[in-house]
């Protein structure tokens, strides 16, 4: 079997303890993971933080940082089939998607790379003639990034790009399962030339994952996951105050107007909900169409649900491979059996599949009857699309917003005054027109609500990972006056 190590402090070693790695294609091990133990992570951290405030990281210039993040980017770019590969074999995720993201991720590294000479402080024209007032914008200090086990490349990417680029240390945890892909991104970082304690990645579950938010040397906390898991998260940034940011779970509305291009919007609601099987946080999974086009629209979901190529993640020509864990099946079959209790009905897939792995098929429910069923309102994190009917604007609106999440959304019409009307009254935190899944480095990304706090990508993600100093240089060489009176 393979084995794969930490990356702590310039060096690759063993965890405290090891883990089987279930293929999800044939559920059968083929690999043993590191997992690390709270001291593990002790070690990670102090490296992080003896990085931070001596050797050579603080001393680098910033253009220097951003040369060694596009040293990253290339890497990443030229091993993006090898890591696709990984990500393909450890999580199940289709080796057609994995290769694509993989090769994007080298564009995020890229873009954090670019900005990093250009996070800049200000002076400000300050209302005291003797006095010169200037801001610096500072690294943070230590970083502890967490993510799931769907796209750990890319959920990483969005936290090391701009925090490295800021001038932070970092501790990344990666999941426990599938954590294959980050481990051997390990190495690319390593032959980067980060100096050690830069960059640190481990893997292993709660005991890791809350040795490292509760650490009095972390400042900051940047996670991806489920809203259950950043409740302990704040809970334990309560030890240490760090600030965090959170990108959580999604119910996403999937809005389908009487007038718009059907045929485009079936293409975009079927790579919405079970592209990466449904194991997406932005998965359109909240189907809301107009009810005179309902029928047709379902009809045309139907079909191209029951024509995806469902089977080996590895090949090409899959379109639907296996869920990650057979965990998430389970929860997902629960979940549909409560729905279907509730009232739902199911227009296509629902049922477990017999023989290995840990596959299920696309999924459709429709609830146009059953607006109290849980399917409307819980994270399936699966191939499984939940229908509700709507006849005017507002109903479309007011059930896009019925949700505790707020993360993504879709909006189909060929009406542009529409459009704009549900742009604005959508509480999310990304509004898709007319397309679905659109992502780049450029655009932020976050959400309301359950769907958690902050936003990743762009220029504001790479300020979050900093601090303003505030310098006062008085310019006059007079005695100070009167020390009983504020200046
Ligand atoms: P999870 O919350 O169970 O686990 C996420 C990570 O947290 C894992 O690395 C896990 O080991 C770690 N963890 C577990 N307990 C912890 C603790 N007590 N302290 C610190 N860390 C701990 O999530 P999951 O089931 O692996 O992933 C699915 C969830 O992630 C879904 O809700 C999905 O929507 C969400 N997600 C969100 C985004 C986004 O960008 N908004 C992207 C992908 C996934």
């Amino acid at each position: 079997m393979d084995r794969f190590q930490h990356y702590v402090d310039g060096a690759f070693e063993d965890g405290a303890a090891g883990l089987e790695s279930l293929d999800p294609a044939t559920g059968q091990a083929w690999a043993v993971m590191p997992m690390a133990s709270a001291a593990d992570v002790g070690r990670a951290v102090a490296a992080a933080r003896r990085a931070f405030v001596s050797g050579p990281w603080p001393l680098l210039t910033a253009s220097a940082r951003g040369k060694l993040l596009m040293r990253l980017a290339d890497l990443v770019q030229a091993a993006a089939p090898r890591l696709a590969a990984l990500e393909t074999r450890d999580t199940g995720k289709i080796i057609r998607e994995t290769s694509a993201q993989i090769a994007y991720v080298a564009e995020y590294y890229r873009y954090y790379a670019g900005l990093a000479d250009k996070i800049e402080g200000a002076h400000l024209p300050i209302d005291k003639p003797d006095m010169e007032v200037w801001l610096r914008r500072e690294p943070v200090g230590v970083v502890a990034a967490i993510v799931p086990w769907n796209s750990q490349l890319f959920l990483s990417a969005v936290k090391l790009g701009p925090a490295l680029a800021a001038g932070c240390t970092v501790v990344l945890k990666a999941s426990e399962d599938g954590p294959a892909p980050l481990l051997e991104f390990a190495r690319l970082v390593h032959e980067s030339g980060f100096p050690p304690g830069v960059v640190n990645i481990l893997t292993g579950g709660a005991e890791a994952g809350a040795a490292l938010t509760s650490h009095p040397a972390v400042a900051h906390i940047a996670f991806t996951g489920g809203p259950g898991t950043a409740r302990h998260i704040l809970r334990a940034s309560a030890e240490n105050l760090a600030r965090t940011s959170l990108e959580l779970g999604g119910k996403s509305p999937f809005i389908v107007f009487a007038d718009a291009d059907l045929a485009s919007a079936a293409n975009a609601q079927v790579s919405g909900i079970f592209a990466a099987t449904g194991q997406s946080c932005v998965a359109g999974s909240r189907l809301i169409v107009e009810r005179s086009v309902k029928a047709e629209f379902l009809a045309r979901l139907k079909a191209k649900a029951e024509a995806i190529r469902i089977g080996p993640p590895d090949l090409m020509t899959t379109e639907v491979g296996p869920l990650c864990t057979a965990r998430q099946r389970a929860r997902i079959a629960g979940l549909i059996a409560r729905s279907l209790a509730a009232g739902a009905r199911l227009v296509t897939g629902g049922e477990v599949p017999e023989g290995a792995g840990f596959y299920f098929p696309p999924t459709i429910l429709d609830c146009s009857d059953a607006p109290d069923a849980p399917c409307l309102a819980e994270e399936f994190f699966g191939p499984v699309l939940s229908v509700a009917a709507f006849d005017t604007e507002a109903e479309a609106l007011q059930m896009a917003n019925d949700t505790a999440y707020g993360l993504a959304s879709g909006v189909f019409t060929r009406s542009l005054t529409r459009a704009h009307r549900m742009i604005r009254g959508i509480r999310a935190g990304v509004v898709w027109v007319n397309t679905y899944r659109a992502v780049s480095p450029m655009a932020p990304f976050g959400g309301h609500g359950l769907s958690g706090h902050g936003r990743e990508g762009g220029l504001a993600a790479a300020l979050d990972y900093t601090t303003v100093k505030t310098v006062w240089l008085r310019t006059s060489d007079d005695p100070i006056p009167d020390p009983f009176v504020m200046r």
